[in-house]
């Protein structure tokens, strides 16, 4: 039998059972939060000097819980629609969907023309990775307008706005001000973007999700709850090809 962990935990991968948990040490944390990715990984967010076998503990007293999670990440990785790049596919931006068409001939891999997505033949070998180049020049040119916006209202210290691939993330934020929004963020309405944004705002005055963070969300957008679940179920059935989140 395995002796039992002891000792304070540290930042980094912990076996517990037959689960592994990502464990991230957070020295002003004061609790264990644990949470499942989309990619089904499990995190332990915990205070600076928890003991081993307190986070033990609390991973296997939420077994039952991180089971039932893992089960509805598998579900939704089967939901994600496969796209094929040929003439009717459909793709999303901004919540409208695009019809698909090859083209012979066309200034740019991919554009936006006359309510069709446009695709150079040429380019199909590299379809996907195009699409996705597509997808951070347009929000690139689209969210820093609207995050000012935010930010102006919700006074949050915004300095710069990044789209990029970014795991299974919508949106994340460093301590220079500094905010990225996932690609794949961008197929969704307008309103759900809003949400991303105004979250990682939050953020850029409150790091953790603490109740003080909801109530700075709240503030700026009274209706974030439904926001939020709408985000949940649609982005579960966002495009977000394999191999293509890192
Ligand atoms: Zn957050």
């Amino acid at each position: 039998m395995a002796a039992k962990p002891s000792g304070p935990v540290r930042s980094g991968p912990m076996q517990v059972g037959n689960l592994e948990v990502d464990v991230v040490v957070v020295p002003e944390r004061s609790g264990v939060r644990l949470t499942v990715e989309r990619d089904a990984r499990i995190t332990a967010t915990v205070p600076a000097g928890l003991d081993s076998a307190l986070l033990v503990d609390a991973v296997k007293g939420r077994r039952g819980w991180i089971y039932d999670k893992l089960e509805s990440r598998v579900e939704d990785a089967a939901l994600r629609p496969v796209k094929q790049f040929v003439t009717g596919e459909g793709f999303l931006y901004l919540g409208r969907n695009y019809r698909l068409k090859i083209t012979d001939e066309a200034p740019v891999p991919v554009g936006l023309v006359r309510g069709r997505m446009l695709l150079r033949r040429d380019c199909l070998d590299r379809a996907q990775d195009e699409l996705i180049v597509w997808y951070r020049h347009r929000g690139g040119a689209w969210l820093p307008k609207r995050a000012e916006s935010w930010a102006q209202r919700m006074q949050a210290p915004l300095e710069n706005i990044v789209v990029r691939r970014l795991g299974y993330r919508w949106g994340s934020c460093n301590r220079n001000g500094g905010v990225n929004i996932h690609w794949a963020t961008m197929q969704l309405p307008a309103h759900l973007v809003d949400y991303v944004l105004v979250h990682e705002l939050a953020h850029l005055q409150k790091r953790d999700h603490s109740a003080e963070f909801w109530s700075i969300v709240a503030r700026a957008m009274p209706d974030y709850q439904q926001r939020r679940a709408r985000l949940d179920r649609l982005g579960a059935v966002l495009w977000l090809p394999e191999g293509a989140q890192q």
